[in-house]
Parts: C-alpha cells; structure tokens; sequence
C-alpha cells in the first residue's frame, strides 16, 4: 500500500511542494490555518485537513512548512501537537527554516514517544519548489531519511544527509546569508550602474557572463526592472534566517561581518512596513540611498 502523507503549511514555499508531492501519487492530506491556502490542492486532489492533528492522525509520513521556529515549537511541542498525536513509527519531517536549536528540542521529545524526525530546510525559492529542483539539507537518521527519501524525491534530487539534526539548519542558514550578501552587493553595484548612465539590462547580460555573476542576479530582469516586489521570500523570513546565522556565530565565537549588513538592509525594509514583500524589495531602498531610480522596462 502506497505511504500515506500529510502536509501543513502551504503558503508560498510549502504550497507547491505539496502539489509536487500530491502529483508523487500518494494517499495526500493537506492542512493551511488559511484555507485559502490549501484550496489550489484540494482541487488538484488532496483530502483538506480539519486540522493539524487529523493530518497525523491519517498520514505515516507528516511534512511541515512553517515560517520560524516559535510556529514549528508549538505545533510539535504543545499539548496535543504533532509529536504527542503521532502514532508510533510515524516520520515528522520539517521543511522550515528555523534555529538549530529547535530540531534539537524535537528530535529528543518525538523519540521518547517512538516516533521519527527530521530537518530538512530546503533552497531554490518559489521557483525551485513549483520546478522540484530543490535542494534539501537532512538533518537526522539516515536509515529514517532513506524511508523518507520517496516522498522527498517528489520536491527535488538534490537530498543531503548532512548529519545531527541542527546540521541541516545550520547550512541553510550559510546558504541564505551567502545568498543574501550576493545579493546587496549586485543591488548596491546595480545602482551604481544606472547612475553612472548604464542600462540595468547591460549590467545583468554583461556581469552574467563574467566573474561577478551569482544566481542573485536573476532578480535584475524578475524583479528589479520590472518592480514586481510581491513575495517570493519575504523581508521578514530573509531576516529571520540572517538572525539564524548571527546567533549561531554568537554561539560558536565567529566574528562575522558581511551578515550584519546584508541584516542592516532587512531592518531598514521592516522598518519601512516592507517586511511582507520579496527581499528583491531592498533594491528600492538602495535606489533612495542614492538618489537614483532604475528605469522600468516591461
Ligand atoms: P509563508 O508565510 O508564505 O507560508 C507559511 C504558511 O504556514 C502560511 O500559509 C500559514 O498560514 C501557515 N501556517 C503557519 N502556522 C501554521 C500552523 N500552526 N498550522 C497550519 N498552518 C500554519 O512562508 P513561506 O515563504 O512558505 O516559508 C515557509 C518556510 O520555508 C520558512 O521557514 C521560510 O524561511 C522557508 N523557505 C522559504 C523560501 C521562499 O522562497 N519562500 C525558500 C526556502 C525556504
């Protein structure tokens, strides 16, 4: 009999890798605290949820995708949450980005009761997930991974099994902060750019196919140029994942520096009521900060 599964947490991230994994042909149960979220699943098949806890209580193997680890802490954690409505041997694997020091409290807490957890923060955004080409990063029993490993197969080929649980999150959070830091450098060097005249279009074909090129720059002809800020990843998350890295550095007694500016920026978009649009939305601050604006193109 195929695996039953379930899915909470399908916004903008979890949302299509729940169609990834509904297309996967598994017996499928999805649960949003917004049902607006969940409806584009329940057409496409999915049995909707009354809650989260008639989602473990039909499902073997339970995915999460939440924004933070205070979310992921009371789902799992609370009276009557995942780990303790889960019936023994079931697998918990959480896709958020949270502190490494939440799957930690998990793993031990959903052990004592037999049952599984993994981490598995995942990279490759919005597109990524509706592509399945994601990048997952495990953290936790390869054995159970390997049990798992069907189901994530559905969200994308590359699966890490990168050790402990709180290994996974703590390379997500390296990953995000190097994504980020990219990320100002090509909006500050963008920016430069066009006041001195260029078109942000040259720029990006130019730099592409030289050493200064990254993914980040993608976001000159998705989001830039055509000022089209609706998330994507949103300010408030990046921001969350820079808090990640700075607290594991605090930790650790790494003196790191390009995160705390690449956060700097973060702030000054929350502060500016920006904290619910695409992290591409920094851009438009850089532009004040100079007193230039990027010319639109359609
Ligand atoms: P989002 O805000 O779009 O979606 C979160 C969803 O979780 C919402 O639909 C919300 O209603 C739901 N939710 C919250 N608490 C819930 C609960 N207790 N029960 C049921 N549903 C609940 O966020 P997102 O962009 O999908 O990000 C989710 C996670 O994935 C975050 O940790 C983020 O950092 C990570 N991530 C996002 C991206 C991206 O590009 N958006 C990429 C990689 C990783």
């Amino acid at each position: 009999m195929a695996t039953t599964v379930g899915f909470i947490g399908v916004g903008n991230m979890g949302n299509p890798m729940a169609g990834n994994v509904l297309k996967g042909g598994f017996p499928f149960t999805v649960f949003d605290k917004s049902p607006k979220a969940m409806e584009n699943l329940v057409q496409a098949g999915a049995r909707a949820g009354k809650s989260a806890q008639d989602v473990v209580d039909s499902s073997e193997v339970v995915l999460t995708c939440l924004p933070a680890s205070p979310d992921v802490e009371a789902l799992y954690l609370e009276p009557g949450g995942l780990i303790e409505r889960a019936r023994p041997n079931t697998i918990l694997i959480d896709l958020s980005s949270v502190l490494p020091s939440t799957p930690r409290k998990l793993e031990p807490a959903a052990k004592k009761r037999g049952v599984h957890f993994l981490e598995a923060p995942v990279s490759g955004g919005t597109a990524g997930a509706k592509a399945a080409t994601l990048a997952i990063m495990v953290g936790g029993d390869p054995q159970i991974l390997d049990r798992a490993r069907p189901v994530l197969k559905c969200i994308g080929p590359n699966i890490f099994s990168v050790g402990p649980v709180g290994a996974g999150n703590t390379v997500k959070a390296i990953n995000n902060m190097m994504a980020c830091v990219n990320s100002l450098a090509m909006m500050e060097g963008l920016t430069l750019g066009v006041k001195a005249g260029l078109d942000p279009m040259v720029i990006y074909e130019v730099v592409k196919a030289s050493s200064g090129g990254s993914k980040a720059l993608e976001r000159i002809p998705t989001a830039i140029v055509p000022r089209k800020f609706e998330p994507g990843f949103k300010v408030f998350l990046m921001n969350k994942d820079l808090d990640t890295f700075n607290t594991i550095a605090k930790e650790l007694h790494v003196p790191v520096s390009f995160s705390n500016v690449a956060q700097r920026y973060q702030q000054a978009a929350l502060a500016a009521g920006l904290g619910d649009m695409d992290t591409s939305v920094v851009a438009t601050l850089i532009e004040k900060l100079a007193a230039v604006e990027f010319p639109k193109k359609g």
